[in-house]
Parts: structure tokens; sequence; C-alpha cells
């Protein structure tokens, strides 16, 4: 099947800098009301980006961004994308107690379903913390109705990763026997090892060709969709600037000013609609 037929899941998580797991260590939780907030204008840039092409995504939204700009999560669905559900606090889940994951995961998707007058499906989240320690979290989705979960990493990294997990939309079982769609993150191949092609720090540091490449065998060889993310902020060269150490400010800031233009030639290159719209297409989930 061509690139052209194959059709792939366009997503934002709607997050500002300041909620990022790589800067977490020197930006405390108290101070995120008196920082500069950027995510609206930065959203908004993407909001312009998709609609020059006539694309609709899907936008998971942070509970703690949906209460402060309940305006812009109602732009971003008259637009025409998802809306699907990005928690609350942007905390790792296999941090949290299950009671706690419930308690802001409720609030959150309560919130954004006040806004929309509408249920949200889909789930991700932060950092994409659905791990082997974590798999408990599925049942709390199922619980409060989502229909949808993309927050499994088929890969190996430090922050997150469910190795050996399917790499394709799928069917999943719960610890409690019940099941879940599941849209997990897209990883490429080359000699051997999985490379994760699909967007995010990834889509800014590899040299473009490579995500081409990657994203071409994931469509024509394998033959299924892929999932492609991207933040608000990494289309923001201009963002104020934290003191981190040399690796995660190396995953935060290289390529910011490259991002739009290459943004630009992946959706060029290749079809996108929103999750929603591709699980259905691939009757994984009711119209
Ligand atoms: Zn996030």
């Amino acid at each position: 099947m061509s690139s052209e037929r194959q059709v792939n899941a366009f997503t934002v998580d709607v997050e500002d800098y300041f909620h990022v797991a790589a800067l977490s260590s020197a930006i405390s939780r108290d101070s995120w009301a008196t920082r500069e907030y950027r995510v609206e204008a930065n959203t908004e840039r993407l909001l312009a980006l998709l609609a020059e092409r006539g694309i609709h995504g899907t936008f998971f939204v942070l509970g703690w961004v949906a209460e402060k700009s309940p305006a812009l999560v109602k732009r971003i669905a008259q637009g025409g994308h998802e809306i699907a559900c990005h928690g609350f606090s942007h905390q790792l889940i296999y941090r949290q107690s299950p009671a706690e994951f419930r308690e802001e995961t409720t609030r959150a998707k309560a919130h954004l379903e006040s806004i929309l007058g509408q249920p949200v499906l889909g789930y991700r989240a932060a950092s994409f913390s659905v791990t082997p320690k974590s798999l408990w979290a599925l049942d709390v989705l199922i619980d409060l109705g989502f229909r949808y979960d993309s927050s499994i990493f088929p890969i190996r990294h430090d922050l997150y990763g469910l190795p050996g997990a399917k790499p394709e939309p799928n069917v999943l079982t719960a610890p409690s026997g019940r099941t879940l769609v599941e849209f997990p993150m897209s990883a490429a191949r080359f000699f051997g090892v999985q490379v994760p092609v699909c967007g995010g720090g990834y889509f800014r540091i590899l040299p473009y060709w490579l995500t081409r490449v990657g994203l071409r065998q994931i469509n024509e060889q394998r033959g299924r969709p892929f999932s492609f993310y991207l933040h608000p902020w990494e289309v923001d060269p201009e963002q104020p600037r934290i003191r981190v150490g040399a690796f995660s400010r190396f995953r935060h800031y290289t390529n910011l000013g490259r991002t739009e233009s290459r943004l630009r030639r992946v959706l060029s290159e290749f079809s996108f609609t929103s999750m929603r719209d591709v699980l259905r297409l691939r009757g994984l989930l009711s119209a």
C-alpha cells in the first residue's frame, strides 16, 4: 500500500514548555502559574499550519491547560479537530498511586467534556508513561469511559516503553481482562534497531530524510498507519531557556527553529487525519 493511501494519525500534546518531564528537575510545579504562558499562541501556529493543508488532527489537551484556557479548547474543536485528554498534572503515571491517577484523570476528562458538551474518547499519558509498572492505569481508563489509549511506546527508553507491545493499532487486554483500543507510538527498524521516527524530539533531532525513510517503511513495507506527535512548544524557538543538564538541554532545545518547516514537509508528504478517524477507518472504533 502506498503512503498516499495509508492514512496516519496527526496528534498534538497540548502543554507548555514548563510542563515537560525533561525539564521537571528545574521547574517546581508551584511555579507553573507564574511562568510565561506560551501554549495558546503556539497552538494557534499549529492550527494555522493544519488549516493551510485542510488536515484535522487529535489534540490531547492537558487538564491544567484546559482549565486555564477553555476558549483555546473550543477554538481547536471549532477547527474540526478531535479533542482528547492528556491527563491533568503531567506527572508520570508510574509515580502516582492508582487513587491519585483516577482522581486527576476524572477531573481532566470531566472538564474537557463540560467545555465541549460531548464525550472525550481518547487518552494519552504524560511521557507515554503506561509501562509494565503502570498497566493498572488501563483499567482506570476503562472505568472512566475512555474508548482508546495512545500511551504505549513499544521500545526501550529511560522514561517509558513497553518492549514487545504490538506496534499497530490493536485491542489491548487490561489486567482485569477487559479491553481497550490502543494506538501505540511508532518506531521504524534500521539494521535491527528500533528507531522512534514519529515526532517529538526524534523528529527535531534526527535528520528529516531519516524520519521520511522510517515513516515510509511503516506505511509501505509494514502496511500500517503511524501516529505522529508534536508539542506546541516545539515550534517556539523563542521560549524561555531553562537551566538543566546537557542531556535534557539537547532533548528539549535541539532544532526548535527547524520544526515548523519540517512539519510542513511531513504534512505534505504523508496523509493524516485524527486518531479517532484512523481507528474508525480500521474498524476498531464504532462511528
Ligand atoms: Zn505531555
